[in-house]
């Protein structure tokens, strides 16, 4: 089976690891770095700069170089208003019908969805582990079902099959070996560039629940290089509105240097050499008392928003077993001292906390690839999942923090007299109303005989597999009626884009397209064989004599148009493709009553399913 790289794509950087010789490990470039800031560079030749080199760029030339992405992610221009004036290109949004909108960042004259760049981003990142194709990407526990797609789609159009995306605390706590305990609560402090997060996870025999997330998209290590920035510029007597843009970014620079000096150093001194702007340049000592004084409002915040999440989670501080440390910033000692002062516990730091999360994804690849036979592990639900009932309320089908895979059934009835359609309308979020959840896609049901209102039972299944895709059906039980969708959400781009896009991605001319699309469905194939066949070998199912002669079939069709490596043309794919879906087809009943099983022994400890009656609108 091909390796799995575990991908950390942060706001400000990104990092990939890998597990090799059974331990994970950060992969470097030649020059021994790590991190790939997320930053790309767009130039008017038409070449692309990630990484160190385009944030070198941003100096000189702010236009054409984008930064935070991530914040961009699955995202609507509404929900953007408040970091908007944070990206100094412009943003538009492209209506693509039916209800559906694309974001799109305009740079040097063309226009990039958020995936595309993030795409860009994680190609590179890619590169640097050996061109893998398999790969499980993190995000942060609060991302919705769209901000999570939009990840996944990033993932395909950099040429990766995505196999999970996963929390980034739960990376974390895998990697820091937390999941051993089995049972415990455990509190993420994720103090990154540009972002705070604090996330407390419940375990219980391997199963990861985010009890709670809380935080701040807008406090990072860059707050505390501005506070060091304003204090020299003050000194100055500077101010930075009218300050030349050269010296700021060099006293940015400066003001970051000195920061990570001070994490080891009881001092360190600041030296602005005289340039045109500031003919005298500035020398500074600064001590690490001083530093602490200065950014203790920070930390403090940072506090706060743990208490929030603390109380969020009906937890209090003594009842945190262990507490883990991830983002940058946390190598700073006031940060590590106040924290492990406020959970009343020693924090974990013995990973870099710059790679836990990276580390933790290539661990859960492991286990995804069955090397880890110990450790079951499971994700949860983010937000609660729902349909719009009538007047626009949410009627919750799953809740959040529910144990993937999962599956509810509700019943629900029509509302008006001789109503032969009723329109699903999928949501996800905690709000009651749908006008303050976020839209994740519709369907119809359509057939239903006319009959007076409330006379018509119209169930409605929602289906998460082990993967976090969710499938919505709607049938009336009286006609027998059924609809069904896959749901991709409203806001981001439908599977024919991202194909597009992965056909028109930068590297596509350099790369052999057939190629690579051969070895992904290769990897896919073989991976549903071997289920197929331990399935197949399961003495605890009933397997009919015709379904079992069926699907082996299918598998046989599958191993064959697997046996070759001609790309002279797109042939072989599509035959293979066509296979492939074949086997899933011939398989999903079975498949079906394999999740039943699963998601009942699960759930066995939850109350039972619920059948409760509304009225959709
Ligand atoms: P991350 O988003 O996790 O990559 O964290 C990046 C942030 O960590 C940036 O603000 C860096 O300046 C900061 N950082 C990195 N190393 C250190 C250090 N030794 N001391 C303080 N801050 C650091």
């Amino acid at each position: 089976m091909s390796e799995v790289v575990g991908i950390d794509l942060g706001t400000t950087n990104s990092l990939a690891a890998k597990i090799i010789d059974g331990k994970p490990v950060v992969l470097k470039d030649s020059s021994g770095n790590g991190l790939v800031p997320s930053v790309i560079s767009f130039h008017s030749d038409g070449s692309v700069l990630v990484g160190t080199e385009a944030k070198a760029r941003s100096l000189t030339d702010p236009l054409h170089t984008i930064f935070s992405v991530k914040r961009l992610m699955g995202r609507s221009l509404e929900d953007l208003k408040s970091v908007i004036g944070l990206i100094p290109q412009a943003i538009h949004e492209t209506d693509a019908g039916e209800g559906r909108k694309v974001l799109c960042v305009d740079i040097g004259g063309k226009s990039h969805t958020p995936e595309e760049l993030s795409a860009i981003i994680l190609r590179e990142v890619r590169r640097r582990a050996g061109n893998p194709i398999r790969a499980v990407i993190t995000v942060p526990a609060h991302f919705d079902e769209s901000q999570r797609q939009a990840t996944r789609d990033a993932g395909k159009i950099a040429g990766l099959e995505v196999l999970r995306i996963i929390n980034e605390p739960t990376a974390a706590a895998l990697a820091y070996g937390l999941d051993r305990r089995r049972k415990g609560t455990i509190a993420v402090y994720d103090f990154g560039g540009g972002t705070f997060d604090c996330t407390i996870l419940n375990l219980q025999d391997g199963v990861f629940r985010v009890l709670s997330t809380g935080g701040d998209t807008r406090l990072g290590g860059d707050d505390i290089d501005r506070m060091l920035m304003s204090l020299l510029l003050g000194e100055m007597g500077l101010d930075s509105k009218d300050a030349d843009p050269t010296l700021l970014q060099n006293l940015r620079d400066l003001s970051e240097r000195a920061k990570i000096a001070l994490s080891d150093a009881e001092t360190t001194t600041v030296s602005l050499p005289p340039s045109q702007q500031y003919p005298t340049g500035k020398t500074r000592e600064i001590s690490r008392g001083e530093f602490e004084e200065l950014i203790l409002p920070l930390v403090k915040k940072s506090l706060d928003r743990c208490r929030v999440a603390l109380r969020d989670a009906k937890k209090t501080q003594t009842q945190i077993d262990e507490v883990a440390l991830v983002g940058g910033s946390t190598r700073i000692p006031l940060i590590r001292r106040l924290v492990g002062e406020f959970f009343g516990r020693k924090p974990h730091t013995e990973l870099n906390p710059d790679e836990a999360v990276a580390l933790g994804a290539a661990i859960q690849g492991d286990i995804l690839t069955g090397n880890r036979r110990q450790t079951l592990l499971l994700d949860v639900v983010p937000l609660s999942l729902g349909i719009v009932t009538f007047g626009g309320a949410v009627s919750k089908l799953i809740h959040r923090n529910t144990t993937i895979p999962a599956r509810a059934t509700e019943r629900f009835t029509t509302a008006v007299d001789n109503q032969t359609a009723v329109e699903i309308n999928i949501v996800q979020g905690e709000r009651e109303l749908a006008k303050d959840c976020r839209n994740l896609g519709r369907f119809k049901l359509s057939g239903i005989p006319p009959m007076p209102a409330q006379m018509a039972q119209v169930d409605v299944t929602f289906l998460i597999d082990a993967d976090g895709l969710l499938t919505v059906s709607a049938k009336e039980q009286r006609s027998g009626q059924e609809a069904k969708v896959s749901v991709k959400p409203a806001h981001g781009l439908t599977d024919e884009e991202v194909e597009r896009m992965v056909l028109e991605s930068v590297d596509h001319a350099r790369d052999d397209f057939r190629a690579r699309r051969l070895i992904e469905l290769k990897a896919k194939g073989a991976t549903l064989v071997s289920h197929t066949k331990r399935t197949l070998s399961r003495s605890d199912l009933t397997i009919d004599p015709d379904e079992r002669k069926l699907i082996e079939g299918a598998v046989a069709g599958v191993e064959q148009s697997s046996q070759t490596d001609d790309i002279t043309t797109a042939e072989a794919g599509d035959k293979l493709n066509a296979a492939i879906n074949h086997l899933s087809e011939v398989t999903l009943p079975l498949a079906t009553r394999v999740m039943d099983e699963t998601a009942k022994q699960v759930l066995s400890e939850r109350a039972p399913e619920q059948v409760t009656t509304g009225l959709i609108s």
